[in-house]
């Protein structure tokens, strides 16, 4: 049910009211608090665009990354490829080559070993 937000005329107290639609604009709603029917609707600030931090909060949450597998390198490799193009920076070299042998299904902790540049591989959620 959506909620909306109401000031009240007489006493200034705030108070949110659940309505459906088809009962907006049609119930007569009053202030809990002392009564008055002189409600004036809270118009919200509308979000349009989503800014950057919340496009990298989607990313940090598993369930947007879709058929993540850990396990499955190839999966990862899809996912790093994602994350990259998402953050929309220049990945170092050694990003697009672990991609690579990932998705030529090398092992990670091979590649780890390999690449002792990455830093315990930390960076890439090994
Ligand atoms: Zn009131």
């Amino acid at each position: 049910m959506p909620s909306y937000d109401y000031r009240c005329a007489n006493c200034s107290k705030r108070s949110v009211i659940y309505q459906t639609y088809e009962e907006y604009g049609q119930m007569p709603i009053e202030c809990p608090y002392c009564g008055s029917k002189d409600l004036r609707r809270i118009i919200g600030r509308i979000r349009i665009a989503k800014s950057e931090d919340s496009r990298l909060e989607d990313l940090s949450d598993p369930s947007s990354w879709g058929d993540f597998d850990e396990n499955d390198p190839k999966s990862m490799a899809k996912m790093m490829r994602k994350m990259g193009n998402e953050l929309g920076e220049d990945m170092p070299a050694e990003f697009d080559e672990v991609v690579d042998r990932l998705e030529a299904g090398d092992d990670p902790e091979q590649i780890e070993k390999d690449m002792p540049d990455l830093g315990g591989g930390d960076d890439f959620g090994f």
